[in-house]
């Protein structure tokens, strides 16, 4: 069930901090996104490409779609045509992937880099001097047909906040050092979930990426 509420409630704290919310409806049937698209919601965010293409495919076209998840290769043709940004993007390869999908389209697609802030080994991103070092080549700024806005991290699972302040704040420091290296569009910082956003929007985060809080508990 949506929780309309929280949904309102939640934009109203995005907006307050000069944050966007972006309401995460993977797994979540298509009656679901109509019913907030009809309260205004125009942001989602899915977790699986395929799921992405066929949501985009028959839902409105006015519909930004926001891929959070990890993706593989050769599994961006399926949303090269649809989506607007990607959050996850943690190698040079994938990077040039979505490039080359997006020329076919004749597009520019939204990027942001993912970082590993979280202690978990888990959770996919690059380290922090890996990042660096790309940042430094410059390769991955030359490619045509994307627009590199940011970082995007995920804290750890945890219930100590000062840790995952902590974490949120690495990211809004390393977002800083490496504006230089990146241009205008240099400005997202993608953190913040249902469990954290609070803290994530104290921290400076410009998206936050909330599932739960609104549209329930998945399965
Ligand atoms: C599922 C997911 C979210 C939303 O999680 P909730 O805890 O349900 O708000 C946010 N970010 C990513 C990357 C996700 O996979």
């Amino acid at each position: 069930m949506v929780n309309l509420d929280n949904y309102l409630a939640i934009k109203a704290e995005a907006e307050a901090s000069n944050a966007q919310l972006i309401s995460v409806s993977k797994t979540k049937p298509e009656p679901d996104i109509i019913s907030l698209y009809e309260q205004g919601c125009k942001v989602f965010g899915e977790n699986k490409a395929q799921e992405l293409e066929t949501k985009a495919e028959t839902l409105p076209k006015d519909i930004q779609w926001h891929m959070i998840g990890h993706l593989q290769r050769n599994k961006v043709k399926y949303m090269a045509a649809y989506v607007y940004m990607i959050h996850g993007v943690d190698s040079l390869r994938l990077a040039e992937e979505i490039d080359k999908q997006a020329s076919i389209y004749n597009r520019t697609i939204k990027i942001l880099l993912q970082v590993h802030i979280a202690q978990e080994d888990a959770k996919f991103g690059f380290a922090a001097d890996e990042l660096k070092t790309l940042a430094m080549a410059g390769d991955i700024q030359k490619l045509k047909h994307l627009e590199v806005c940011g970082l995007m991290g995920m804290a750890t699972n945890t219930n100590d906040q000062d840790q995952i302040r902590k974490e949120f704040q690495s990211l809004k420091d390393l977002h800083s050092e490496l504006a230089p290296q990146f241009g205008t569009n240099w400005k997202e910082i993608s953190m913040g979930m249902s469990g954290d956003y609070k803290i994530a929007l104290e921290c400076g985060s410009t998206l936050i990426r909330v599932g739960s809080r609104i549209f329930g508990t998945r399965e």
